[in-house]
């Protein structure tokens, strides 16, 4: 390494708050799939700024798209309608199914907001303020304290407790669990279609159907976490879209933006007609006509070139590609999950594996210690696919 990015490094390191152990490169631009260094080293992503930049970097119309309004307008707050979020509702409204949409600034975000929609929706039921949500050991919905309450990771929550409370746990893909967690202060059952953090492990279609029908019987609300495995990357515009069922409340982030800062939750009107009203839930910058001019681009961008559709024909080739990896190397115990949403688990850390593929010049990155994940930018080709599997062959150590 050079002298600009280790100076750069130090600094960082004398300023940021530790709470990252960062890969030792300064990005500095992108193009399609590929990033730059501070001092021009090229690399294939295919981490994509974790399942957010589904269609690559530095695309035009996406650009223009952006600068056009940073010229005209970026905030108004939500006092006032601003024609990007209105735009950009309508066209999440047409892509999800869903009938009402708040826009967020962070997939945390959405999430407390999803959590607020639930507690309300059952205390305008029953009365009640002592509501359960059931959400799902191993999964993974943000940092903040109300979504690390609901964040089945007991080693991410310790150190925080008491969370926010009245959360149960259950097995993710075991409905007998769900079953035995469920009871009449129950408001909510919570879950990623796909989880992401805790091990690329998608949902059986036994557990996801056994689940609706659940919520359905006792009027428990369905909150699906899509911040990770929607917006096309299991090769479907949500993942829920492929199992027929159909959730009350869901929550989008990460890819929703490509690279502007946005999330967002969403209802059926069912849900929003029975749960926040005004002066309930709000936010300052949330929906501001910026991040929702990216929004409106990249689901035209997502409609128009059929982007789902895309990873549906290539994945099928990771997949194959990953599964000859793996049958070369015996330090590779499982290949799973969806679409470009894809793991290696391994019998042992993969850091040096990262390490390795960084020096390289390929990015990738983990999901818990041993399992090396792969959500790569939406528009990747099969040669691309060609290049990372050729590099990663050779970073492999068993
Ligand atoms: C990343 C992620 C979140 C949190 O989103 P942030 O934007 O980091 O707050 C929540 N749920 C899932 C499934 C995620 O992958």
């Amino acid at each position: 390494m050079g002298n600009i990015m280790s100076d750069y490094i130090k600094e960082a390191e004398g300023s940021l708050l530790h709470t990252y152990n960062r890969y030792q490169i300064v990005l500095d631009k992108g193009e399609g799939v590929y990033l730059y260094d501070l001092e021009g080293k090229k690399y294939l992503d295919f981490v994509a700024g974790i399942a957010v930049f589904a269609l690559g970097y530095s695309n035009d119309e996406y650009k223009e798209a952006i600068k056009a309004q940073a010229d005209k307008l970026l905030h108004t707050s939500n006092y006032y309608y601003n024609v990007p979020a209105i735009e950009a509702a309508k066209r999440i409204k047409k892509m999800s199914g869903m009938d009402r949409v708040f826009f967020t600034n962070s997939g945390a975000e959405a999430i407390e907001g999803a959590i607020k929609t639930a507690r309300k929706y059952g205390f305008l039921k029953d009365g009640r303020t002592d509501h359960e949500i059931i959400a799902m050991n191993h999964s993974f919905h943000g940092r903040t304290m109300g979504a690390l309450s609901v964040t089945g990771n007991p080693h991410y929550r310790e150190a925080f407790e008491p969370g926010i409370g009245n959360i149960r746990f259950a097995d993710y893909n075991d409905l007998d669990s769900v079953k035995a967690n469920v009871n009449d202060k129950t408001c909510a059952i919570l879950m990623e279609t796909v989880q992401g953090e805790g091990g690329l492990t998608p949902a059986t279609e036994e557990f996801l159907c056994g689940v609706r029908e659940i919520c359905d019987e006792r009027d428990i609300l369905l909150i699906l976490d899509e911040i990770q495995c929607g917006m096309g990357r299991t090769g479907y515009d949500f993942a829920w879209q492929k199992y027929g069922v159909k959730p009350d409340v869901m929550t989008s982030a990460k890819a929703l933006g490509c690279g502007v800062p946005v999330g967002a939750f969403m209802m059926t009107e069912k849900v929003g007609a029975h749960s926040l009203v005004a002066g309930d839930h709000g936010t300052t910058y949330g929906g501001n006509p910026f991040a929702c001019a990216a929004v409106n681009k990249v689901l035209e961008i997502f409609e128009r070139d059929d982007i789902s559709g895309h990873v549906r024909e290539t994945a099928p080739y990771l997949w194959d590609k990953l599964d000859d990896i793996m049958k070369k190397h015996p330090s590779i115990v499982e290949h799973r999950g969806a679409g470009f949403m894809q793991g290696l688990v391994f019998d042992r850390p993969v850091a040096p594996v990262i390490n390795k593929a960084l020096e390289k010049g390929l990015i990738l990155i983990n999901a818990g210690s041993n399992i090396l994940r792969f959500v790569p930018p939406l528009v990747i080709e099969k040669e691309n696919i060609d290049e990372m599997a050729d590099i990663l062959d050779g970073c492999i150590e068993d």
